[in-house]
């Protein structure tokens, strides 16, 4: 038997500055995705869903084809030139001649040629090869659309933000796959979108509402009939038709009343999601009263750093990683013991590179993207005048509890020590999810009062344990939380929080 097992993840912010090459896709190593041979040695044993495919498909001794793994950060639309070529190159693997496609995909992928990343693909896919069952493993940030799922036999989501159940997921679609294979199931798909714009501080999937939906997902998944039942968060930055919170159920047709149940557990799911709506917003405050409440905080923080979470500019969803208004606000409201993570900014490096070890500088930081989109033409960088304490290679290997094991390059890097603020300056844009960024660079983040993240969640198993308490900070930046800086122009219209009018009407998008 001959599978075709393929990898192509990117979460597309459309409000993002930051461009998406197809050097994008080698997971940050800027080398690009993998392919043939190589695309297969790298996933072997990867924790996500395209490493579990591959697993699967060797224990049952598959002729496996493995044209292309490819992952890129959050950033703006894919190029049209990279998004075509590796959709070409998935096709070409498909066309030669195969009984099953396995599919690692995003789901809230967009290229300048595709609003629909993930539909096109398998549209086309569909195209090549009608009838040959087909599944795909998507992240909860999936924008589903319709397309996607006329173009699919099985789809389940990861039931978990922050995500760690990657590799589960992609076993269960699997698992799945090879049953219909065997003739022991006969997939049918429902699908119902929430109309419900939810916003990822609201997403964490041990909390709330968000933890709620997901608790009843899987108490679904325990019917005999429902094969899978996946809830999307949606990702909200992707400005396209459908974005937003949708339910996607795989039902058995073998038995009786299967489509049905697909789609009135869909539809069940989604009613759900409506009727909580309120608790998929994040209302967040001024900078002004956070920083104020960080100040209280570290009254009484008994020596532990109190996390200033500038959650506007999330690296893992599009951010900029230079935006330097939290820290600005914490200057001027005379905070001290302030340890600042990654903040990406490659001229003030080469500059503390040049000055040297020990040398006294005094650098124009950070906010020098220009992020047209949310009407921020022109940020104004933030004068700081210290001396540079460490120029390092930026590099480190992950200790964990997440993403154990992996290296990553932060590029060539520097240590700003103003006297009051400690400032990690990268080249490259990281989000701060292993206290690597900070030990690699002679950094103690436990002595710190206060610690500047720029992250949302990835921050939460390495950092919060450390803290005395998190504070999230409204600054600027494309992965803000609030609705009225970013122009919607192509999500469906009304809804809910950016419509009053908004409605949800049971089956109609079934
Ligand atoms: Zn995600």
């Amino acid at each position: 038997m001959r599978v075709v097992i393929a990898r192509m993840q990117h979460e597309t912010n459309t409000f993002s500055p930051v461009p998406t090459p197809l050097a994008a896709f080698g997971t940050g190593n800027g080398k690009g995705p993998y392919y043939g041979a190589d695309a297969r040695r790298a996933m072997t044993g990867a924790r996500v869903a395209m490493g579990a495919f591959l697993a699967q498909a060797e224990a049952r001794g598959c002729d496996i084809d493995t044209p292309l793994a490819g992952m890129a950060y959050p950033s703006a639309p894919v190029e049209a030139s990279a998004y075509t070529h590796m959709c070409d190159t998935i096709c070409a693997a498909v066309a030669r001649g195969c009984d099953a496609v396995l599919l690692d995909l995003h789901g809230a992928m967009v290229a300048e040629n595709s609003p629909d990343g993930e539909g096109d693909l398998l549209e086309r896919i569909r195209a090549i090869a009608p009838v040959i069952p087909l599944a795909v493993a998507l992240d909860l940030h999936g924008n589903i659309s319709r397309k996607i799922v006329d173009n699919a036999d099985i789809i389940v989501g990861y039931k978990t933000y922050p995500h760690i159940d990657m590799y589960e997921t992609g076993a269960h679609a699997g698992r799945l796959l090879f049953d219909m294979l065997d003739g022991k199931i006969e997939p049918v798909i429902g699908y119902a979108h929430a109309r419900v714009l939810a916003q990822t501080l609201a997403m964490n999937t041990n909390l709330g509402a968000m933890k709620a939906a997901l608790e009843g997902a899987k108490w679904r998944e325990r019917d005999p009939g429902i094969l899978a039942c996946s809830v999307f968060g949606g990702f909200p930055q992707a400005d396209t038709p459908d974005a937003g919170m949708s339910v996607v159920v795989v039902a058995d047709a073998k038995r009786r009343g299967g489509a049905t149940l697909a789609r009135r557990t869909a539809e069940w799911g989604a009613d759900f999601l409506w009727s909580r709506r309120a608790g998929f917003v994040f209302r967040q405050e001024p900078l002004a009263q956070s920083i104020g409440r960080a100040r209280k905080a570290a009254h009484k923080a008994g020596g532990k750093p109190v996390i200033l979470m500038d959650h506007g500019d999330n690296v893992m969803s599009g951010g900029t990683c230079d935006t330097i208004d939290v820290l600005r606000a914490a200057l001027d409201a005379g905070f001290e013991g302030v340890v600042v993570g990654p903040t990406c900014d490659p001229q003030a490096v080469a500059q503390m590179a040049a000055a040297g070890v020990g040398a006294e500088v005094t650098v124009k930081l950070g906010n020098k993207t220009a992020m047209p989109r949310i009407g921020v033409p022109d940020p104004v960088p933030l004068e700081l005048t210290g001396r540079v304490r460490v120029i390092g290679d930026g590099e480190y290997v992950v200790t964990g509890p997440i993403f154990t094991g992996d290296r990553l390059f932060m590029g060539r890097t520097a240590v700003l020590d103003t006297g009051r603020a400690q400032v990690v300056v990268t080249s490259q844009p990281q989000e701060p999810l292993d206290i690597g960024c900070f030990e690699s660079v002679g950094i103690d983040v436990r002595a710190a009062r206060f610690l500047l993240l720029k992250s949302r969640m990835y921050f939460r198993p390495v950092f919060e344990p450390m803290a005395a308490a998190v504070i999230p900070c409204a600054g600027p930046g494309v992965t803000s939380s609030d609705n009225r800086i970013f122009r919607f122009e192509h999500v469906r219209r009304p809804i809910y929080p950016l419509d009053a009018r908004a409605r949800r009407t049971p089956g109609a998008s079934a």
